[in-house]
């Protein structure tokens, strides 16, 4: 087996790569593995084993198909988690945002079709769905993205999905809610809070801090990835949650606990732009149809988190 994983320098993607190479997806322990990924300033090859048996690096950007058809052949599958992912970065300006998430999945999925890549994924987010006020979302809801960043995900996602109904490309889609972990760029809000807390600067807390995320930590969410990777029906699309919602001021409460600090480094601030109020997925097709479940209890993952933060600051200094 051989996959290409794109965006493998990233968060969510060098997660993916190191447990595949670590051999923590079982029956996938010989796994070969090529990362295709541009180095933006959200991708840091130190994420990834300097030199592993079965990886191979490639700094290349996927938007250019050229260098897609000269990679892809050999390779079995194609796990697609390259993209621009800052929500606040696309209100300042979006034409990265359309570039590399529409055009660049566009040019993925051409370059899969010329090539005969026979399985894909492509990851998207719940934020292609918008903002809901009550319940949770299932995958037939309308898309009603409100960002520049959900807008160009809510684009790629259905360009991904047109290439299974027309041309039979074998790919699943998941829409995953917000991440947390290890090896998360310091301009998230976990990690930027953390990384303030531990060098005593102020928490910048949007509005009055009620907009609710539900949180699932990375390693769950690599591993519904792959579940869907490896047992998803083609044309599918997943929904990823979890069910842990908590209020922009509920994760800063359990921050400063975890980091000793009181209320008096809170700052309200004005709220951002088209700020979405509530993401809720309904995750009941993942669970019933692929027998998947998050493992990761959320104050256990959070503290490890808040932990691997206080014990690399070298990691996330180089990012700032
Ligand atoms: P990230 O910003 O940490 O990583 C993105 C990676 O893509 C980086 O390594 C970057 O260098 C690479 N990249 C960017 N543009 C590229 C290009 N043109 N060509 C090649 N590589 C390029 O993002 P992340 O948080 O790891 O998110 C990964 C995927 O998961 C994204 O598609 C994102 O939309 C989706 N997602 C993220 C979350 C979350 O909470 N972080 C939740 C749901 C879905």
């Amino acid at each position: 087996m051989r996959f290409l994983v794109t965006g493998g320098a990233g968060f969510i993607g060098s997660h993916y790569v190191r447990t595949l190479l670590s051999g923590g997806y079982p029956g996938y322990e010989q796994t070969r593995v090529t990362v295709l990924d541009k180095l933006s300033y959200a991708g840091n090859r130190d994420n990834l084993p300097a030199a592993h048996p079965r990886l191979d690096f490639v700094q290349g950007d996927i938007c250019d198909l050229p260098l897609l058809l000269d990679l892809f052949p050999g390779h079995d599958a194609v796990v697609h988690f390259a993209a621009e992912s800052h929500v606040d970065r696309s209100l300042e300006s979006a034409a990265e945002f359309v570039r590399t998430n529409v055009g660049g999945t566009q040019t993925v999925l051409d370059a899969c079709l010329e090539t005969g890549i026979e399985r894909m994924v492509h990851v998207s987010t719940d934020e292609v769905y918008g903002s809901i006020t009550d319940g949770s979302w299932t995958e037939e809801w309308p898309l009603l993205p409100n960002s520049p960043y959900a807008a160009s995900k809510a684009g790629s996602d259905l360009i991904a999905r047109s290439y299974w109904r027309t041309h039979g490309l074998d790919l699943s889609i998941t829409r995953c809610s917000n991440n947390y972990g290890p090896h998360q760029h310091p301009e998230k809000l976990i990690p930027f809070f953390v990384t303030n807390l531990l060098e005593g600067r102020p928490l910048p807390l949007y509005g009055d801090g009620s907009n609710v995320r539900e949180w699932l930590h990375v390693d769950d969410h690599c591993r519904a990835v792959h579940k869907v990777l490896t047992d998803g029906r083609p044309g599918e699309i997943y929904n990823v949650g979890g069910g842990n919602e908590q209020t922009n001021l509920d994760i800063t409460e359990l921050l400063l606990t975890l980091c000793g600090e009181d209320h008096s480094v809170i700052r309200f601030v004005a709220d951002r732009k088209g700020h979405d109020l509530r993401y809720s997925l309904d995750d009941a097709k993942i669970r019933n149809e692929l027998g998947y479940a998050p493992a990761i209890p959320f104050e256990q993952g959070l503290a490890d988190t808040v932990a691997w933060y206080r014990d690399n600051p070298d990691w996330w200094k180089a990012g700032i």
